[in-house]
């Protein structure tokens, strides 16, 4: 049993991710770049939340539709971080935690491509355990997100709190 499966080694695990944003840096030719869009964000919670072994996955567009964007990255990936009012009553996507972090990662090959070539997804969740982002970048973000990319499913490597969760029971029947 890996550390990481638990709520709390998840949150170990990727949280710097979400605050510091390590590969924000890198500067790309912006003519390579597709320029990042909220109808970018839009498709692919969209494409998430349609998605059987995503546990509460119907949540992710609830939020989402919930929300404001705060960011879109524009170093070549397609991630952005989104802010739910503090009044907008949801149901969680996962129980409320002094800090939130990563709730779930998902990594898919391309149609198309080698077995280099891999979309990674990590899903934010903020202290409430409401949608705070989504992280979607192409090859661990060594290159931009081509244009039209269609993703193999299964994911080939999913892992995160959230598989813990089921998609019936609320968040209030875990201890946070
Ligand atoms: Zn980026």
């Amino acid at each position: 049993m890996r550390q990481w499966l638990g709520a709390a080694g998840a949150k170990r695990l990727c949280a710097g991710v979400a605050s510091e944003a390590p590969a924000g840096g890198r500067s790309t030719s912006p003519l390579e770049v597709m320029a990042n869009t909220a109808d970018a964000a839009a498709r692919w919670a969209r494409y998430l939340s349609g998605r059987a072994y995503v546990p509460r996955a119907h949540l992710i567009q609830q939020h989402f539709a919930s929300g404001k964007i705060k960011r879109l990255c524009d170093c070549g990936c397609e991630s952005f971080d989104l802010a739910i009012a503090p009044d907008v009553p949801l149901e969680s996507l996962m129980p409320p935690s002094n800090r939130g972090g990563c709730a779930l990662e998902l990594t898919y090959r391309i149609v198309g491509g080698t077995d280099r070539e891999f979309v990674d997804f990590r899903v934010f969740v903020d202290a409430r355990g409401y949608l705070s982002g989504i992280d979607v970048d192409f090859c661990a973000n060594s290159a931009p997100m081509p244009d039209h990319v269609e993703l193999v499913e299964p994911p080939f490597h999913l892992h995160g709190s959230l598989l813990a969760m089921t998609s019936n029971n609320r968040s209030s029947d875990r201890e946070a």
